[in-house]
Formats: structure tokens, C-alpha cells, sequence
């Protein structure tokens, strides 16, 4: 009996799975984007990227679109204004499919909302505030999108003489001011007449990895660090002293030469710190009152074996809910990403590295707290693994290849070196090196590159992207890169 109901339970899932299957047929066309079959889009063009039976005739709106080897499509298809209906269509012995897509091609968003008016403040009238947010960006014009100045650490103090909608104009010296958002200060007390430091005391030190410059100061006040030919100059602002600026200071560590001169009328203290080497990766923060500038020494390597005993950070892009780009087949950019970074952690292992890997599985960790972990293993080098994609708008077929992104000037050989090194072991296409402002390429320490190997949207490169045997290959330029940046960047011994 038992056995009965066991045969009799197996023939009603058997009767059960045919029924689904016959009134549902596995889809042989599908569509990764657009992501929905109505969509909006503000570009004069879309694309069509998807999949479908290797072997199909594939039309678009009448228009014969080539299939791939592997099923992929991607199609470039052009918008007018208003309602665009677009039909699939996906033929082969067995199946034919039709899917219906409604693209409207909407206006770009009108960003022309009222500017608000910039209030100022009486003359000598300041409102004292104080940063309550780490790393708060203090940036050139009263926008989310302006150029950042500088950042800000928390507890930094501020003197305001100016408002502009969510922003407050911060007065740096009688020539420089910049802006900081509300929601990042509190506000004090309206004063009249400025509120000075004094620096008390500067003195140099240095460790294995590191030489400091330490300024003590009576609260802290902004400061802005820049790169300059022979090493970095660092503003402080809103002084009225500095009790060491006629102090000659002696060498120390990676800082060859330093110099400060006078506070003058622009109540701004400048640091003029000379390099016996490259910079090698920088920091400056608050420890109390105490400013404390970080510079990374030289690193020392072996000729023959440049990798050994160097701590390198491996970031794959994306991560958990966090997709990233999504190629024709469906595969995720942060699976290939992953697989990447995986893999040159073991080609930088073999050569003796040490690796810091910001995710080993498939998790998704905070973009900001990515750099933090690479900086609080003291990584000389940090980079991030991507795979590129496009807006509506552009042409996959157009625009592809091998980019690299840096921020700071100090990176850009790091980046040219990476590109040029995977574009000629790939055979991929230049697609430039860029300066651009992004999580993974403003840190300035450490030395910071973005890697974008090749495009998800380009048909040829994902079916390169999702190949291990080129996954490999891409690890291994960039660890070969690495070597070349390695030793054309260390003065010989
Ligand atoms: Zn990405």
C-alpha cells in the first residue's frame, strides 16, 4: 500500500511537471534591457541587450539584428519623441517568439528650478559652526555636483558669511571661500570679527612606512593639501599665527625639504613640502587639535621580483544586491568582477604580494567603507575591478574596450601603465585613461586606480568577459602592470 501511494505521489508530480511545462515552454528569447517592456528614456537612442536561441533569426522592428554565437543580441535602436512601440521578434525551427516593448522617449528632466538668492551676511558678522560629519566634502559652488575643495573631519571648525539655499559659504581667507552643505555643520553662535587658531608647534617624525608633519593648533581649522611638482603644499586657513613658521627644519624619512611661511593678511599658513621620491600616497586629518599630514614612503622592492613583501588592495566592484552592469546571458557584473579580483589575488599572491581583498564572496559592502578597508591595512596600491557600461544614448558598438580612472595626479602613471598593459595582452581597445571623481579614485591614499576591463554591452567583450580563460588573462596583465609601475616608479637603490 505504501509503495502504492509512493508510485501513485511520483506519477501526479511526473502528470504535474508536463502540464507546467506544456502550458509554460521555457522562453527562448529574453530581454535584459531595457528592463522593462515600458519604459521612459530621455535619449534619442536606446539599446536592446538580451538573448536568445544560438542559431535564431532575430528581427527588431523589421530590422535583421545579428545573433552571437552564445545567443547574445545587443541593438542600438533609435527614438522619437513620444511613444516608440518596438517588437521582438525571435525565430527559429521550433519557437517563434514575438515580445512587445513601449519606449517613451520623454524630454530630459527640465533642471530649471528657481536658484535661490546667496544671502550675505552683515560685514564681519560670522556664524561659528562646527563639522559633525567625517570626510564632509567642501566644494567650490553651492551644488552637490561642484568641485570639491577639500574635505573637512569632523569636529573642524568653520566661519560662515553666507547662505545659498542647503549651503553655507564657508570664508577661508580674505580671497577664498568655498561652500558646505547644512546638513553636515551645526551652527554655534552669530559673531562679530573672525575667530583665529595659532599653530603652536610643528615637528616632523617618521616610521617604517610613513613621515608625518604634526601642527598643533588651538582648535581645528579648515586646510586644503594639493600636489604639486616636488612633493604637496598644504593650506591652513583661518590662523593668526603660526609660532613655527622661521623654524628650519631638518630631513625626515620621504620629506626632503620643508619650509612654512609667515601668516600674512590671508590668515593662511602654507606648507611647502619638498619629495626624495614620487608621491607614493598622502593623507592629512585631525588627531584632537593636532593636524597630522601622512605621507607614504617609497616603497623598497627587489628588482627581480618587484611584487615581494608589497600589500596590495584588490576591490571587485559591486557585491549582494548591488548587480552592477548585466550582460545579453544574463551574467552579473559583480559575478565577473569577483572572478577577476579572485584571480589576481592568487597571480599577486604567486609573485609574493599580500593582498587585502574588500569582498571574497558575494556580499555587498558600503562603497565608502571599501577605500577605509584597503587604508587601515596600509595598502600601498588600490584597485577596483570593474566591467563597463552605457547610457541610453550611446552606441556599444562605438564606444568599448579597456579604460582605467584615477582622481589624483599621483595615480595617473599607475592608470596609463594598466591601461597599457591590458589593452596590448587583451587586444582590447583603448578606451582611454579618465580623471574622474569616484569613491574608489578620490581616496589619496593609497595610490588609487578604477580598472573598467571591458564592456557587459559589447557582445564580443562580454563573450570575453564571461570566458575564465580571459578572466585569467586580464588578472594577470594587471599584476604584470603592477610590476612595470613597481619598477619605473622606484628610484634604484
Ligand atoms: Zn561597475
Amino acid at each position: 500500500m505504501k509503495n502504492f501511494l509512493k508510485i501513485a505521489a511520483k506519477i501526479f508530480t511526473f502528470a504535474l511537471f508536463v502540464l507546467f511545462f506544456t502550458v509554460e515552454p521555457t522562453r527562448a528569447l529574453q530581454i535584459v534591457y531595457p528592463k522593462s517592456p515600458n519604459t521612459e528614456v530621455s535619449a534619442a537612442s536606446t539599446f536592446f541587450v538580451g538573448n536568445t536561441k544560438p542559431g535564431s533569426k532575430l528581427k527588431i522592428n523589421d530590422k535583421e539584428v545579428k545573433v552571437y554565437e552564445n545567443g547574445s543580441f545587443v541593438e542600438v535602436v533609435p527614438l522619437k519623441d513620444g511613444f516608440n512601440r518596438i517588437i521582438i521578434d525571435s525565430q527559429n525551427d521550433t519557437e517563434h517568439e514575438v515580445f512587445t516593448y513601449i519606449i517613451k522617449k520623454v524630454p530630459k528632466a527640465n533642471l530649471m528650478v528657481k536658484e535661490p538668492e546667496t544671502e550675505d551676511f552683515a560685514p564681519n558678522q560670522y556664524i561659528y559652526a562646527a563639522v559633525v560629519k567625517e570626510n564632509t566634502p567642501l566644494r567650490a559652488q553651492p551644488d552637490e555636483f561642484a568641485q570639491r575643495i577639500t574635505h573637512l573631519d569632523k569636529n573642524t571648525m568653520l566661519m560662515l558669511n553666507g547662505k545659498k539655499g542647503d549651503y553655507y559659504r564657508v570664508y577661508l581667507s580674505p580671497s577664498k571661500t568655498a561652500w558646505v552643505k547644512a546638513e553636515n555643520i551645526v551652527n554655534y553662535s552669530t559673531i562679530t570679527g573672525k575667530m583665529l587658531a595659532s599653530a603652536t608647534n610643528v615637528s616632523l617624525s617618521e616610521d617604517k612606512l610613513y613621515s608625518y608633519i604634526r601642527t598643533d593648533l588651538s582648535f581645528p581649522v579648515p586646510f586644503r593639501i594639493t600636489e604639486t611638482e616636488k612633493g604637496l603644499n598644504v593650506e591652513v586657513y583661518n590662523l593668526k599665527e603660526n609660532a613655527a613658521d622661521t623654524t628650519v627644519f631638518k630631513p625626515c624619512g620621504i620629506i626632503s625639504s620643508f619650509a612654512i611661511n609667515s601668516v600674512a593678511q590671508d590668515m593662511t599658513s602654507t606648507y611647502y613640502i619638498e619629495l626624495n621620491s614620487k608621491l607614493w600616497g598622502y593623507s592629512a586629518y585631525y588627531e584632537g587639535n593636532t593636524l597630522v599630514i601622512k605621507i607614504r614612503k617609497e616603497p623598497q622592492i627587489e628588482a627581480n621580483n618587484p611584487l615581494n613583501g608589497i600589500k596590495i588592495a584588490v576591490d571587485a566592484g559591486h557585491g549582494g544586491e548591488d548587480y552592477g552592469a548585466i550582460g545579453p546571458t544574463g551574467v552579473k557584473e559583480k559575478d565577473i568582477n569577483l572572478s577577476i579580483a579572485k584571480k589576481l589575488q592568487a597571480e599577486l599572491e604567486t609573485l609574493g604580494a599580500e593582498v587585502v581583498m574588500t569582498r571574497t564572496d558575494d556580499t555587498d559592502i558600503a562603497l565608502k567603507a571599501r577605500p577605509y578597508i584597503a587604508q587601515k591595512e596600509d595598502a600601498l596600491i588600490l584597485l577596483s575591478i570593474h566591467a563597463n557600461a552605457l547610457s541610453d544614448g550611446a552606441n556599444p558598438y562605438e564606444k568599448h574596450g579597456t579604460s582605467t580612472y584615477y582622481y589624483n595626479a599621483q595615480a595617473v602613471n599607475l592608470a596609463k601603465t594598466l591601461r597599457d598593459t591590458l589593452t596590448k595582452s587583451l587586444g582590447t581597445r583603448d578606451d582611454g585613461v579618465c580623471r574622474y571623481s569616484l569613491v574608489l579614485t578620490r581616496p589619496t591614499m593609497p595610490l588609487s586606480v578604477l580598472i573598467e576591463v571591458a564592456y557587459m554591452i559589447n557582445p564580443q567583450e562580454y563573450a570575453m568577459l564571461i570566458d575564465e580563460n580571459f578572466q585569467q588573462k586580464a588578472a594577470n596583465a594587471i599584476a604584470k602592470a603592477l610590476e612595470t609601475y613597481l619598477l619605473n616608479s622606484v628610484n634604484p637603490a
